[in-house]
């Protein structure tokens, strides 16, 4: 089922599970393996008033190709590996690049922040974008940056503002299912079991002590949950996932096909 957002679990008198998801749909269930990662994530947005006109014109969230900032007085705001990247990547194509960022340091990898600090960009630390400004009322022509401690403030002129502020993650329902769950995770045991019985996670949703928060650590996760989720469904199953060629089942099949085993 795509497209839904699954918003509330009722667990019935039997054990099992009903889901419902945001368009009302229903669905029945024994076990639910979570793997919802950070759950709902959109871009941290600019919290100025009224930015958000400027969207369809020149404020960027996001970077889809560099030629329309050629010869632009571009100004980057943020300090992350995305707007660190953003602001080698335009440079040489943009007029003038400026990266304005809240704190002194940069969380963006250090070999990127070198490159960039030796380059033409401009860094503006400790400072904020505190206002937009528009002649015409559809494009942004000048902005306002303003010191975090001092408040001091400066002010020039832009043609396009990109913003890089990170990703806002928002579970909705979800944290009233009372799950064990910290800001961003659940803590899972070391077989991804939750604190409620039958739902197992996956993935970035989780937290243990051994966690890898990378694609790779998210598939062994996977296995484990299903395992598990297998396991409490049929506690007579096998402990462990195992390799496809001890699997009787898959003998057959293989004979079936004309397959032998022989190496
Ligand atoms: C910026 C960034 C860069 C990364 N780069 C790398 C990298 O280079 N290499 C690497 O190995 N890893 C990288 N990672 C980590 C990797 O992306 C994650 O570990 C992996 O995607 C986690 O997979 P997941 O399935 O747990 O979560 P996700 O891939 O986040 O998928 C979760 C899905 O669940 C959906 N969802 C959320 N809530 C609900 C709900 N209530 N109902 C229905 N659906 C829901 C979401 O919309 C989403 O589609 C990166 C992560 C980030 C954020």
């Amino acid at each position: 089922m795509l497209g839904q957002q699954i918003t509330r679990q009722e667990r019935q008198a039997d054990g099992t599970y009903i889901l419902t998801s945001s368009t009302g749909e229903r669905h029945w269930t024994r076990t639910v393996i979570l793997a919802i990662g950070y759950g709902i994530l959109q871009m941290a947005k600019l919290e100025i008033e009224g930015a958000d006109r400027y969207e369809v014109t020149n404020l960027h969230y996001t970077v889809q190709e560099l030629e329309p900032f050629r010869g632009k007085h571009v100004l980057i705001s943020g300090g992350g590996d995305s707007a660190v990247d953003w602001a080698n990547e335009l440079e040489g194509v943009a007029a003038s690049i400026t990266i304005v960022h809240r704190r002194e340091q940069f969380g963006g990898h250090e070999k990127n922040i070198t490159r960039m600090k030796a380059s033409s960009v401009e860094v503006r630390v400790p400072y904020s974008v505190s206002q937009l400004h528009s002649k015409s009322g559809e494009t942004i022509d000048q902005v306002t940056i303003s010191h975090v401690e001092s408040g001091e403030t400066e002010q020039f002129a832009v043609d396009a503002v990109i913003v890089n502020h990170g990703l806002k993650s928002d579970f909705g329902p979800l944290r009233e299912w009372g799950l064990d769950m910290g800001d961003w995770c659940a803590n899972v045991s070391e077989r991804l079991e939750t604190n409620l019985p039958g739902i197992f996670a996956a993935g970035d949703f989780v937290d243990y002590s051994s966690k890898v928060r990378l694609i790779a650590g998210t598939f062994t996760d996977a296995v484990l949950a299903l395992n598990s989720a297998k396991l409490y469904i049929d506690p007579d199953a096998p402990k462990a996932a195992y390799v496809s060629s001890h699997n009787d089942r898959f003998k057959e099949k293989n004979k079936a096909l004309g397959v032998t085993d022989e190496h």
